[in-house]
């Protein structure tokens, strides 16, 4: 990111979020950003995974200068490059954890048998084999995080964004979820940005990144 400001409108009003914002993420880093409520980490995230674009400022990644992207460019590139995880891993309550897995490879064009061999090496990646049939409600707080991140993980992207991955789970379960993402990043070669309020986040991140009133704090 260089020079990256982002505003809002807020009737006449121009709000800004964040402002001149300069940061290097390495492939292959593992950053935990944290700040206070309001400080923009969400807003960073958006704007990382092209699913918003800044007000001035330039945006490369890999070498591709998104924030010049098209919308059309932008739901492509998105759909190859990035994973995306919540905190209320939005699965769907019909769909059994491989078919939630499978969803955005329905959007490819891989056949069904190559989707199905997809789909069943990430559920392994997160360690849910054993799930594969099980419906959402059938599953732990932690399990359905599993899934999601399965489903984050099955177009094989290099950049995982998280808001908040542990934000809705008790203290153990938030522990084997951070480890998972330090296996991704460390095993998997993952580059991960990781909004979090957990302060035992940066035992497992690379870098952690504090945020304040849409301004980078020192790291
Ligand atoms: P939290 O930890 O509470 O999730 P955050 O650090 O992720 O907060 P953002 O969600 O990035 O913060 O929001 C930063 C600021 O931008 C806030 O003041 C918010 O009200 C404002 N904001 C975010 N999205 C919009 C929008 N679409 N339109 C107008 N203002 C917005």
């Amino acid at each position: 990111l260089k020079n990256i400001n982002k505003t809002y409108k807020k009737g006449k009003e121009l709000v800004p979020v964040l402002t001149d914002m300069n940061l290097d993420i390495q492939l292959g880093d593992f950053v935990a950003l944290m700040g206070p409520s309001g400080s923009g980490k969400t807003t960073l995230l958006n704007l990382l995974g092209g699913l918003d674009s800044p007000t001035s400022g330039e945006l490369r990644i890999a070498g591709q200068r998104i924030d010049q992207f098209s919308a059309g460019q932008l739901t492509r590139w998105r759909a190859q490059n990035v994973g995306f995880i919540f905190q209320f891993y939005n699965l769907m309550p019909v769909l059994t954890a491989e078919k939630n897995v499978e969803l955005p490879l329905l959007l490819t064009n891989l056949s069904s048998k190559e989707r199905k061999a997809h789909v069943a090496a990430a559920l392994d990646l997160v360690g849910l084999s054993g799930r594969a049939k099980h419906y959402p409600r059938e599953l732990s707080g932690g399990q359905e995080q599993r899934v999601a991140i399965a489903r984050a993980l099955v177009s094989d992207p290099n950049l995982l964004l998280c808001d908040e991955p542990t934000g809705d789970l008790d203290r153990a379960t938030a522990d084997e979820i951070l480890a998972l993402m330090q296996e991704l990043n460390q095993v998997q070669q993952k580059t991960i940005v990781m909004v979090t309020h957990d302060p035992r986040a940066a035992d497992h991140a690379r870098r952690t990144l504090h945020l304040d009133k849409g301004q980078l704090l020192q790291e």
